[in-house]
């Protein structure tokens, strides 16, 4: 860290989150790599190529037996790893240019450098997949060119203590032989959700943060608090808290591991927890958690990237990958929720100085009917197709006749009406709204957004958008209460209902789901399942007489635990 590095004490970086969990433990660095750029730039006289070319033959096949000796050693993804990167070592491609800079010339380390970077260059213009091997193809090369130069192979130093281990990325061979008592935690600022990076941390069940910017500035030895679930590393937090942080992720994960539902509390009080997906490989993947259904179906992310109206019959199969997903089980449907943050191509957006508050949501269809009736049309044919009717709910709803028009006409295409309430109108206005629709779903993201009067997408207005806003839940709990009062669901299926804690205090509002990224469902099952109702309608009264986000969290951990 340099005295001009903006990094302080608790700064904290944010990253990718891959593997949940959390650690605290000292920062450790893979050797550095040898300096390619001090080598001789001199051409090597012709009678001197070809034994320069043998030894890097030699080199080469050098590094690939190492691999593969330590595949053999391995077991599971890791000797896949492994083997891959030996297989790697041994391509004929890069091998090929190698040799021929050697005969043009070039000594064995410039060869070798050279030849890998044409390489990387390739596989970085293909994208995806491919670029997420470049890593491998310089870990080759950093591992010849230390055998050229008879240096010890560059790679992870073994740590005396457990440590955790930040790198601009880490090479697959490096990752594969780490052992996870020693190695606790990984951090990369490279790499993405797919890289070895996080396929060998997944394997090592240690937490994995990556993509993190302004890692390179903390320097080895500093200690740090890695935390898989939200994405972040904390630089030099207070020692107690951070070792108290890491005692309770590591309860809340045996506890969430074990959960497999269905969502009661400790005394019995079903409430339905659900996932929230994009589309029918999301539903799948939701379908090996716990989730007893989807809460929210996200439909305009299916066609983010589409710039004519998808047909009736497009839509239909789209949908009824999802209810197949979830035959017999609940499916809410939402209608396109297309404007503001998720503007769709085709919906004609009109230009708006201040797009969360123009025609976004149901309001669309004011102008363009016709793209709602496909819609339902396509979800009712997707219910008929699959026998699974789904729910459906309209996006931004803000006015009873709102909720009406769509009731109607959704119960015109046979399907069950509901809508969603994330404009604080609505959630004033909830029991009128109920006379028209069969249940109510909260969105706690764009109901704290309107409610705060911040912009959800603002990093600087985190703390005004946090769903912890004692504003924020008075309007959930105030829904909540008008659907209790004519006996119909009222869900949640905003980020709250993600937050263990803050899932408990829903439960004691007397919400009768809970929907959440797959990911956090478990968790949330988990938490459930730890407390009595009469715990979570404590804290639920308790919130609701605090004046301040944190004070509402304090006031819920102090009943919740
Ligand atoms: C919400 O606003 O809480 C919600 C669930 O909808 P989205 O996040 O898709 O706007
Ligand atoms: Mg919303």
């Amino acid at each position: 860290m340099t005295a001009t590095s903006p990094l302080t004490s608790h700064s904290v970086l944010h990253g990718v989150p891959v593997v949940a969990g959390v650690q605290y433990a000292p920062v450790i660095r893979p050797g550095t790599l040898p300096d390619v750029d001090a080598e001789p730039t001199d051409e090597l006289p012709e009678d001197e190529r070809s034994a320069e070319g043998e030894r890097f033959t030699a080199a080469a096949a050098a590094v690939a037996g190492r691999l593969r000796e330590r595949a053999a050693h391995a077991t599971g993804a890791a000797s896949e790893v492994l083997a891959a990167t030996a297989t790697l070592a041994t391509d004929r491609g890069w091998l090929g240019a190698a040799e021929k800079r050697i005969k043009d010339g070039a000594p064995a380390v410039r060869a070798v450098n050279g030849a890998i970077d044409q390489f990387v260059e390739m596989f970085t213009k293909l994208g995806g997949l491919m670029a997420e091997r470049v890593t491998d193809l310089r870990d080759i090369r950093d591992r010849v060119i230390a055998e050229l130069k008879g240096l010890p192979e560059p790679g992870v130093p073994l740590p005396d203590e457990p440590s955790i281990l930040c790198a601009e990325d880490l090479a697959p061979a490096d990752t594969a032989g780490l052992d996870p008592t020693l190695v606790v935690a990984l951090a990369t600022t490279l790499g993405g959700p797919t890289s070895h990076t996080a396929i060998i941390a997944r394997q090592l069940g240690i937490p994995c943060v990556v993509a993190v910017a302004g890692l390179d500035d903390v320097p080895a030895g500093t200690m740090v608090l890695v935390d898989g679930t939200r994405g972040t590393v904390t630089v030099a937090p207070d020692e107690a808290p951070a070792r108290e942080a890491v005692a309770e992720a590591k309860r809340i994960a045996e506890a969430a591991a074990n959960w497999s539902g269905p969502g009661t509390t400790a005394d019995g009080h079903a409430v339905a927890v659900l996932a929230n997906v994009q589309d029918g490989a999301a539903a799948r993947s939701a379908r090996q958690t716990p989730a007893e259904g989807v809460g929210l179906f996200r439909t305009e992310l299916c066609f983010l990237n589409t710039d004519t109206e998808p047909t009736v019959e497009e839509q239909a199969s789209i949908y009824a990958e999802v209810l197949e997903a979830f035959a017999g089980n609940k499916v809410v449907v939402r209608t396109l929720d297309a404007g503001s943050d998720k503007p769709l191509k085709f919906a004609g957006h009109p230009d708006e100085a201040n797009p969360a508050l123009g025609v976004r949501g149901i309001r669309i269809a004011t102008n363009n009917p016709g793209l709602l009736d496909h819609q339902l049309e396509a979800i009712a044919q997707a219910a008929e197709r699959t026998g699974n009717p789904p729910w459906v709910m309209a996006p931004m709803i803000a006015t009873a006749e709102e909720a009406k028009n769509f009731a109607d006409k959704a119960r015109a295409y046979g399907l069950t009406p509901g809508v969603m309430i994330e404009v604080p109108a609505a959630a004033l206005l909830a029991d009128r709204i109920l006379d028209h629709v069969d249940f109510l779903s909260i969105g706690t993201n764009d109901l704290a957004q309107y409610t705060m009067a911040a912009d959800r997408m603002s990093a600087e207005l985190a703390t005004l958008t946090d769903p912890w806003q004692p504003a924020v839940l008075a309007l959930v709990a105030m829904t909540v209460k008008a659907g209790a009062a004519v006996g119909k669901p009222v869900g949640v299926c905003g980020e709250a209902a993600a937050d263990p804690l803050l899932a408990c205090v829903l439960t004691g509002f007397g919400v009768t789901s809970l929907s959440a990224a797959a990911a956090a469902v478990q968790g949330v099952g988990a938490k459930l399942a730890m407390v009595t109702l009469q715990q979570c309608r404590d804290a639920a009264e308790a919130v609701l007489g605090t004046a301040s986000a944190a004070e509402a969290r304090a006031a819920a951990l102090a009943v919740l635990g």
